[in-house]
């Protein structure tokens, strides 16, 4: 990722965020020296203005922390920064493990909650803008996670004693699969979304946005998830069922990397605090 001012409306995405940093919850003005940043969250054009829907209001702060993570390598830690920071990281991730299993549950919701409200004008907005919010949350704090991950992974071992370094790397290697797992659920619920024929990021009915013939949200310009592999056997229309119990096994799956990643990390901390 560059660190390109990532153009859109960005007085919108302030005003919606009400100037606060949706990672630390900072709040800052947008006169300089600038205080806010817009980041982006999930697939975004490389060209050209991002939607508001895949923006959200950082700290400069941690938009730095958000960006550097590419240019570090060789990074020099004591054992107590490495302490500090494999804890950070472990109860960062603890986090948004359960703002995964949130975002989970509230899409698993939708195809009732929708057919419920549909006589209902409001309802359906009420869901667009709490599944927009809980969407950009998951996707900015599994970023986070990977930035931290990433300062972990940049970490000189070399300098490191083999009975620090090793037990390192398996927190690290534990931590990174669970981020994909994370991912994976968070792709899942984006499926379901496109299932119902709503845009996965701005929640935009998809025949009412489309008009251009390519299946690209006309709102947004997000191409809608592959459907095809939960399709019902017989008949057409998304086999729900099946892909809410494919996102729940996998989030299963996560609890046990967590406990594994657990473990590890206590042995780590406790040859880190050895001495
Ligand atoms: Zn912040
Ligand atoms: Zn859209």
């Amino acid at each position: 990722m560059t660190s390109r001012e990532w153009r859109g409306d960005r007085r919108a995405v302030f005003e919606r965020d009400e100037y606060t940093c949706r990672n630390c919850g900072a709040t800052g003005g947008d006169e300089e020296p600038t205080t806010v940043r817009t980041y982006p969250v999930g697939d975004v054009p490389l060209e050209g203005t991002v939607h508001e829907s895949s923006l959200v209001t950082v700290c400069s702060r941690c938009f730095t922390a958000l960006q550097e993570s590419d240019a570090l390598s060789g990074l020099s830690a004591d054992r107590d920064d490495l302490f500090r920071l494999v804890r950070d990281t472990t109860r960062t991730q603890g986090a948004t493990i359960s703002d995964v299993a949130s975002f989970a549950s509230l899409v698993t919701s939708l195809p009732t909650a929708l057919a419920e409200t549909d006589a209902d004008d409001d309802g359906p907005r009420d869901h667009a803008s709490e599944y927009v919010e809980t969407r950009q949350d998951v996707l900015l704090a599994i970023d986070v996670v990977d930035a931290r991950l990433d300062r972990l992974r940049a970490v000189e071992t070399a300098e490191l004693d083999p009975e620090v370094a090793s037990p390192l790397e398996t927190v690290s290697e534990t931590a990174t699969t669970l981020q994909s797992d994370l991912r994976e659920v968070v792709d899942l619920g984006e499926t379901v979304v496109s299932g119902l024929d709503r845009c996965y990021g701005c929640f935009v009915p998809l025949e009412e946005s489309a008009g251009n013939g390519s299946g690209t949200c006309g709102t947004c310009g997000l191409e809608p998830r592959a459907t095809d592999d939960w399709h019902r056997s017989e008949g057409d229309g998304v086999a729900f069922e099946r892909l809410f119990s494919s996102i729940n096994d996998r989030l299963r799956g996560t609890s046990t990397t967590t406990e594994a990643l657990t473990d590890r990390t206590m042995a780590l901390a406790e040859t880190l605090l050895e001495e």
